[in-house]
């Protein structure tokens, strides 16, 4: 098993502007880590420069403590599992699972590749496949070929391009589990990318995002959703986004669009002196006020705002409330829209609400908002402030 380590890595295509831009992280031996981000931000770029398919322009890449950089991708012990399986069709499964062994020349017997093979396809469900062909298989099943294809090779650490994003969103939910499950079992230090947030916090110990080549933060999925750096990590991180909302700080007041919000003294002092800041508040931050536990009460506030409509999903509901920005603060909303890789970010505020909640489309609402989870970011640096 092994450490990863990533000293200042660049990549330049050309003289174009780096794909991967001083890119520093230490991978510990066992860790499961995903790099994360939208389409273009480096993820697979980075990850085909730890693997050795792509050159790196400059920075130090340590395997164990060694230099990495100038060695084949063959000596560096790695196995990745590719998006689309790589699989050969010609070959059974048993066949593609030994296929590592069988290129490693000599080095195994017939005795030791059955066994070594035997055994992945145990641990992955897959024994009584062996003797099909890929054609032959499920998504998920071949999925599984291509995992036992680095298992059997007993790489130092597996490396993930996009492995689920060729399934069904049901079979792509059941891998990931099965992929989480499988890595704790084998605690191969894993390196994952995708840029499917669902996947990066449910499979990680720690969560890598990246944006336009640049780390914005390492930390654990729940320190990302709950202290995000900067607004580009608030915005990709958490289903539906959070809510990005100008206000003005007085006192320990922000003067919104949708109305006043009291939070609490220590948060406001930490944006004193900006003139507009921007509120980051998560759509489950907030609840339809008849619905409030009387203990969390005194910790938000309660406000009125109009519900332009609701969706109900079953399990809760979502609510609208629109508003009007300045063409100033849309710009903003768009750059940071196109930052993120999303369509558009309307400015419109999304609000949880519990299932059985009375509240409709073109009425008032009472909202109950938990301030003490309030986010203020800088807009011109981006930086969260709190
Ligand atoms: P995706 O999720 O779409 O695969 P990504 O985050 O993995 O994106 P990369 O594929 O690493 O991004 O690409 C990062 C940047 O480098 C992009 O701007 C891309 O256009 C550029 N790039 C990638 N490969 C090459 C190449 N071989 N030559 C020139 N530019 C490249």
């Amino acid at each position: 098993m092994a450490s990863i380590t990533l000293k200042n890595l660049v990549k330049k295509y050309g003289d174009g502007f780096p794909a991967v831009n001083d890119v520093s992280l230490d991978i510990a031996d066992g860790e499961f880590i995903i790099l994360v981000g939208p389409s273009g931000c480096g993820k697979s770029t980075l990850l085909r420069m730890i693997v050795g398919l792509e050159d790196i322009t400059s920075g130090d890449l340590l395997i164990n403590g060694e230099r990495v950089n100038d060695k084949a991708p063959r000596d560096r012990n790695l196995a990745m599992v590719f998006q689309n399986y790589a699989l050969y069709p010609h070959l059974t499964v048993f066949e593609n699972i030994a296929f590592p062994l069988r290129l490693a020349k000599g080095k195994y017997t017939d005795e030791q590749v059955r066994k070594l093979v035997n055994d992945a396809a145990a641990t992955l469900e897959l024994t009584e496949h062996l003797d099909r062909k890929p054609a032959n298989l499920s998504g998920g099943q071949r999925q599984r070929v291509a995992m036992g294809r680095a298992i059997v090779r007993q790489a130092d650490a597996f490396l993930f391009d996009e492995p689920l994003s060729n399934l069904d969103a049901k079979l792509r939910g059941q891998m990931r589990s099965e992929i989480s499950q499988m890595q704790r079992r084998l605690g191969t230090t894993s390196v994952y990318v995708t840029h499917d947030q669902t996947e990066a916090m449910t499979l990680g110990d720690r969560v890598a995002v990246l944006k336009k080549g640049i780390l914005q933060q390492v930390a654990s999925p729940r320190e990302l959703y709950e202290q995000p750096v900067n607004l580009f990590v608030a915005g990709f991180i958490g289903s539906p986004s959070m809510n990005f909302l100008p206000a003005t700080v007085e006192g320990n007041v922000l003067r919104t669009a949708v109305g006043d919000l009291t939070i609490p003294q220590e948060k406001a002092a930490k944006a004193a002196g900006k003139g507009i800041v921007l509120v980051g508040i998560r759509p489950e931050f907030f609840e339809d006020a008849k619905f409030v536990d009387e203990a969390k009460r005194p910790h938000g506030s309660v406000f009125s705002a109009p519900i332009s409509h609701t969706e109900w999903l079953g399990n809760e509901q979502y609510g609208y409330i629109p508003f009007n920005p300045d063409p100033e603060v849309k710009e903003l909303l768009d750059n940071l829209a196109r930052d993120m890789d999303a369509d558009a970010l309307r400015p419109q505020i999304v609000v949880t609400l519990d299932s059985a909640s009375r509240i409709r489309g073109g009425r008032d609402a009472e909202l109950w908002l938990d301030t003490r989870k309030v986010h203020l970011f800088d807009p011109e640096t981006g930086d969260n402030l709190t």
